[in-house]
């Protein structure tokens, strides 16, 4: 293993999603000297959103909406942190119930989550605040990191970005999901098998996922007595919820879509067609004319679905086992992103616990000098 010259920066972070912008965030309270590598062109990572088109301040989730603060200390501490509130998931009055296309639909209650709750502006609000406790400069966007050398006290990464091509530092965190790390990630020869197995093994999250907002001038359900969801068996979205601003001034709906990733990119043309025929079919004529109709396909973000979520069933990460969160490659390397988390793997509440916990083991050792 050779000697390194001194290093660019103290610590690097690969992606700039939630559980990097935690870090991030925590890091820079503490002063220390960090660079974050971003492969896209935007921070954020699964949060992302769009703007609703009448009102330019309101956005629309295309990722994450919910929260549950009252089973979720860290998501509740850290919307107290960032000066954020929280708000009730719309859920007043019937549910509508579509058997299939081609029959009726019938209203019925449903059973709503308790505690299901949406956070003020989105959680796009939480990473626009975690954004604002350091300079922009210190995030590096359209740079992915591509391979990983290491050294005796430190690390070299190499990126696709030609003027940010290979940076020196003490320690990397990779806040990038566990398949994403070993996919895009060329490393040393010397990774611990259990190391590889784990990242290969552990499934992204709602990666393969297509999530449609349909924006409407009106939430003419409500005036209906109606909740906005969706229970449907026959699709193109299998659910459907009310997502309007919590001032009730932009007005939406948003779905999951049904259709399996493999066959998406064939229907994309008719997809949005079929998806207000579903509505109109739900919720009447008035359904028919939306503002704006945005389909999100998170199987096509090729720094979030890895090749192996795309091959394998969806399924929700498990708590992976503690070795994952320890420090790898002679204490130089750690792993966050919300899959690592031994409390919410997955969820907003993982990315922002996987987070702290590799900010707050960083410090530590910062301060005792290794
Ligand atoms: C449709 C959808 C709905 C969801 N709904 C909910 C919900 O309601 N509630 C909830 O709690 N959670 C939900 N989630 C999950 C939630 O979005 C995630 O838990 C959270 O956003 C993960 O943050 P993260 O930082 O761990 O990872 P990510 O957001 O995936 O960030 C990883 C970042 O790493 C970057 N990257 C990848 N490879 C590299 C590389 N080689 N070099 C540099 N950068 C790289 C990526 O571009 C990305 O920006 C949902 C997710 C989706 C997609």
């Amino acid at each position: 293993m050779a000697q390194e010259k001194t290093p660019n920066c103290e610590i690097i972070i690969a992606g700039a999603g939630l559980s990097g912008l935690t870090t991030a965030y925590l890091l820079s309270k503490q002063n220390v000297d960090f660079q974050i590598f971003e492969a896209s062109d935007r921070p954020g990572g699964r949060i992302h959103s769009v703007t609703s088109s009448l009102h330019e301040n309101s956005q629309f989730d295309l990722g994450p909406t919910w929260i549950w603060p009252e089973y979720q200390p860290v998501a509740a501490k850290w919307l107290d942190t960032l000066g954020l509130e929280s708000f009730e998931q719309f859920d007043n009055g019937d549910a509508i119930v579509e058997t299939n296309a081609d029959s009726d639909v019938y209203r019925q209650m449903l059973p709503g989550q308790h505690g299901i709750r949406r956070i003020k502006g989105g959680p796009r609000a939480m990473v626009n605040q975690l954004l604002k406790a350091f300079p922009r400069s210190k995030i590096n966007l359209e740079s992915a990191i591509d391979r990983v050398e290491l050294f005796e006290d430190g690390v070299r990464i190499h990126t696709n970005n030609p003027a940010q091509q290979i940076i020196h530092a003490k320690k990397l965190i990779i806040a990038v999901p566990p398949r994403m790390a070993h996919q895009s990630i060329n490393w040393p020869a010397e990774m611990a098998p259990q190391l590889s197995s784990m990242l290969q093994i552990t499934p992204t999250w709602m990666a393969t996922q297509a999530k449609a907002i349909i924006e409407y001038p009106h939430a003419f359900w409500r005036k209906s007595g109606l909740s906005g969801r969706i229970a449907s068996h026959s699709g193109p979205l299998v659910e459907v919820h009310d997502h309007c601003s919590f001032d009730g001034k932009a007005t939406a709906l948003f779905g999951f879509v049904g259709v399996p990733h493999q066959g998406r990119s064939e229907l994309q043309s008719r997809l949005h067609k079929a998806i207000i025929e579903q509505l109109v079919h739900c919720f009447g004529e008035l359904a028919r004319k939306p503002l704006k109709l945005t389909i999100q396909d998170w199987a096509g973000e090729p720094h979030i679905c890895s090749g192996t979520d795309l091959e394998t069933s969806p399924a929700h990460p498990e708590v992976m086992p503690g070795f994952i969160r320890g420090a790898h490659f002679n204490e130089r390397v750690f792993f966050t992103s919300a899959e690592t988390s031994a409390r919410s793997p997955g969820l907003i509440e993982g990315a922002l616990d996987a987070g702290e916990r590799i900010a707050a083991r960083i410090s530590a050792q910062l301060e005792t000098g290794r």
